[in-house]
Order: structure tokens, then C-alpha cells, then sequence
């Protein structure tokens, strides 16, 4: 984006080498949030972009898609969807499983928050190799619903803040 706000949503977040384990460059978004200009910013930055879409739901992905997600709902007008790690859901959910560098993770969705007339935008923080955002997008799929976009505010590895389009992942 040539917006003169993501240089300052950039510059925000701290990189920490080797987090959580050697050769891992850890974008550390905790530090955007204790800048409160740069947080609106990157809510503001999405809300421009997602208020004339039509979108029903804001689906969040565990954990920061916690802390993106709910305040772009609020201001879109779209109900809030948590996809949480397995057994944390107290209700019926559906899951999906993706690979990660080693073994499997899976994500959960309690049945009946998303329904086949939803228009969805799916939030994380991060998109890397996009196994994750592509779980979230299937779940959403598999109960009818039509997923806009997905939105991260930061892109690997070439780190850039960005908005990553569901076409980008397959
Ligand atoms: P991926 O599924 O490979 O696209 O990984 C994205 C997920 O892993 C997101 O939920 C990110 O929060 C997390 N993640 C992956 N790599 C990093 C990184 N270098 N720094 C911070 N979070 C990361």
C-alpha cells in the first residue's frame, strides 16, 4: 500500500531473531499495540477496505486474530467468529487440519455461527507459508459461507504490511 500510515504501522512492530526457536525472525506485533496510533491505523487501514463489502462476519484466528478481528467487526458492522485450537470450543465445532513445518495443527469452528448466506473476512496477524489462513477459508467454505478476503497485517517473508487476498492462497 502507498498509504503514508503503513511505514509507521511497519516501524512498530519489533522483529526478534531466533523466537521461538533458531533461524526464526518472530514479528513481534505487541509492541504495534502499545503505539495506539499505530494500532487505529491498522484497524482503520482494514476498515477502509472491508466497510463496503458486505460483510457478515469477521472470522478471527488464534490468538491474534483476537486482537485485529473484533474491533474491524465492531466498526463494519459484522459479527465476530473465534477459530480456535482444538478443545477450547465448549460447543459442536467442525475442524480442519493443516501442515506445519513438522506434524499437524488443526483449527475449530462451533457449528452455526456461520451460515451459507455469510460473507466472511477472515483475520491473523501473519500469513507465512498461508497453511493457516487456508484452514481458516476451508472451514468457512465447508458451511457455505463466501469468504471475501483474508487480512493479515503481515506479510513473509519479505516483511511488508499488508493485505493478503484469498487468491493468493489455494
Ligand atoms: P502460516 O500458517 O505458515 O502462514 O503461519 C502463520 C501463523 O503462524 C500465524 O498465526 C502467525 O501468527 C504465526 N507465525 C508464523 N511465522 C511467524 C513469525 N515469523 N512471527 C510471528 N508469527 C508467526
Amino acid at each position: 500500500s502507498g498509504d503514508a500510515r503503513v511505514a509507521g504501522i511497519a516501524s512498530s512492530i519489533r522483529v526478534i531473531p531466533d523466537f521461538p526457536k533458531p533461524g526464526i525472525m518472530f514479528q513481534d506485533i505487541t509492541t504495534l499495540l502499545l503505539d495506539p496510533k499505530a494500532f487505529r491505523d491498522t484497524i482503520d487501514l482494514f476498515v477502509e477496505r472491508y466497510k463496503d463489502q458486505g460483510i457478515t462476519v469477521v472470522a478471527g484466528v488464534e490468538a491474534r486474530g483476537f486482537i485485529f478481528g473484533p474491533p474491524i467487526a465492531l466498526a463494519i458492522g459484522a459479527k465476530f467468529v473465534p477459530l480456535r485450537k482444538p478443545k477450547k470450543l465448549p460447543g459442536e465445532v467442525i475442524s480442519e487440519e493443516y501442515s506445519l513445518e513438522y506434524g499437524t495443527d488443526k483449527i475449530e469452528m462451533h457449528v452455526g455461527a456461520v451460515e451459507a448466506n455469510d460473507r466472511a473476512l477472515v483475520v491473523d496477524d501473519l500469513i507465512a507459508t498461508g497453511g493457516t489462513l487456508c484452514a481458516a477459508v476451508k472451514l468457512l467454505e465447508r458451511v457455505g459461507a463466501k469468504v471475501v478476503e483474508c487480512a493479515c497485517v503481515i506479510e513473509l517473508p519479505e516483511l511488508k504490511v499488508c493485505f493478503a487476498s484469498n487468491k493468493l492462497i489455494n
